[in-house]
């Protein structure tokens, strides 16, 4: 196979941390161990998110120039508008500071207390304003997307039997709308086809249901249909994007992901009347409807990365730079979830570490020593993540991983060597590696701050 490198050039750059493991060592026990406490100066490669982590492009600075800083009235929000039409196809849009902005105005405007929201797996901050706003959440996406192991093109479709059958249960006057996520985040980055979409709008449309999506990470999908879907392949992805979401009645974006910025989000829709909410409710928790709580030239970059996002040799790249990472790791017979997603790959700690006992937080463990080893950032996504329950007790997730969020433009195939040679390196000296107890448990969003200490 020819080998495909970078499509950009470096026009700036930024030195990256070298430190010594002895100054790793000190810095991660300063850090209770959790990687969200490390100062980001010393980690010399950054997993930790793909959320506002993005290089920027030199036309993207560029447009931030001329960015408008009016009040009311600004040519910037003309262009965010041009360009939501151009290449999504939903004629009105309202700028939020970033995703759960969007969500929190959607969830106010389509959900009355006792309404049901079901959706293709939850997103902690789209679920927890789902609730605020009084409704329940179902996860109605394919039993394959829980299990880490199953093989399925497509393991973020919604589960067509699932959807129907809470229409039965509950009414379809109750169902406040269906939240559709391209791609499922928390499957680990999981498409949905084509075929599966076109399913849902035909059941929405027998029921007269709202069909929104989560579209975060909207233009990764469309390079798995392109990929995968039969028929696609010579469609390019910007037009598999627009037809996703042709099925839509609208959209939530986080521009933190597929728009390629550092901050910024917007709700599109078709129907007026809901722009005309999102307007009224906007002015009160955002910004005047022009900016939504973003600067003029935030704005503009977003204009930009929204149309450089749907690039098939951009795409390309980025997701098999993220396989190329998780091929290295299979090869080498360390454990990870399958497929490989678009935006990261997930190391089964379980698997990784079975001499460490749940409870003695394996993939916290693992993210510690990972990082004590190579400098190298990721995230615990196990039994901390997941919380206590209503009784105290640990909730014990299926899933026990760390997670290896790749940001875009970011680094090159190179870093992800470097990652796959630390990995691979403490696959080898695994044993070496002991479970963790905790020094200081905060009561709610524990894995931000907690703190911990290496048992033996
Ligand atoms: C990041 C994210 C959000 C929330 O967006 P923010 O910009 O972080 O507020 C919503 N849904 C999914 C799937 C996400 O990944």
């Amino acid at each position: 196979m020819r080998r495909m490198a970078e499509p950009y050039r470096i026009k700036t750059v930024e030195p990256l941390a070298m430190t010594t493991r002895e100054e790793r060592e000190a810095a991660i026990a300063k850090a209770g161990y959790n990687t969200f406490l490390l100062p980001s100066k010393l980690c010399t490669i950054d997993l930790l998110t793909d959320s506002g982590t993005s290089a920027m492009s030199d036309r993207q600075w560029s447009a931030m120039m001329i960015g408008d800083e009016a009040y009311a009235g600004a040519v910037s929000f003309d262009n965010l508008q041009r360009a939501v039409e151009e290449v999504y196809g939903f004629p009105f849009v309202c700028p939020t500071h970033q995703g759960r902005g969007a969500e929190h105005l959607i969830s106010r405007i389509l959900i009355k207390p006792g309404m049901h929201v079901p959706g293709n797996m939850y997103f902690t901050t789209t679920r927890a304003h789902q609730e605020m706003a009084g409704a329940t959440f179902h996860d109605v996406i394919i039993d394959e997307a829980h299990d880490a192991q199953a093989e399925h093109p497509f393991k973020g479709n919604v589960d067509i039997a699932k959807f129907e059958a809470l229409i039965a249960e509950v009414g379809a006057e109750n169902i406040a709308y269906i939240n559709v996520a391209l791609t499922v985040n928390m499957a680990g980055g999981q498409p949905v086809s084509m075929a599966n979409i076109e399913a849902v709008r035909e059941v929405c449309d027998r029921h007269n249901i709202i069909m929104w999506s989560d579209a975060t990470r909207l233009a990764e999908n469309a390079y798995f249909i392109q990929e995968r879907e039969s028929g696609y392949a010579d469609m390019s992805c910007a037009d598999i994007v627009k037809k996703q979401l042709s099925y839509f009645d609208g959209l939530t974006m986080s521009g933190k992901k597929d728009c390629l910025v550092n901050i910024g989000g917007f709700l599109a829709m078709r129907d007026e009347s809901i722009l005309v909410k999102a307007r009224e409710l906007v002015v009160i928790y955002e910004g005047m409807p022009t900016y939504g709580g973003l600067a003029g030239r935030d704005l503009e970059a977003m204009a930009v990365g929204l149309r450089e996002a749907v690039d098939d040799h951009y795409l390309a790249h980025r997701i098999g730079q993220v396989r190329y990472l998780g091929e290295m790791l299979q090869e080498a017979g360390v454990p990870i979830v399958e497929p490989i997603g678009g935006h990261a790959v997930f190391i089964d700690a379980a698997k990784f570490l079975p001499h460490v006992p749940q409870e003695q937080f394996p993939a916290q463990a693992l993210a510690a020593a990972l990082f004590v080893e190579s400098g190298v950032r990721s995230m615990e996504r196990g039994i901390i993540s997941a919380g206590r329950d209503a009784e105290g007790n640990h909730r014990r997730p299926k899933l026990e991983l760390v997670r290896l969020t790749i940001p875009r433009r970011v680094y090159t195939d190179r870093h992800m060597e470097v990652v796959a040679d630390a990995v691979i390196e403490l696959y080898r000296t695994r044993e070496s590696i002991t479970g963790l107890r905790y020094v200081y448990e905060p009561p709610t969003l524990r894995f931000f701050t907690s703190r911990f200490e290496p048992l033996g």
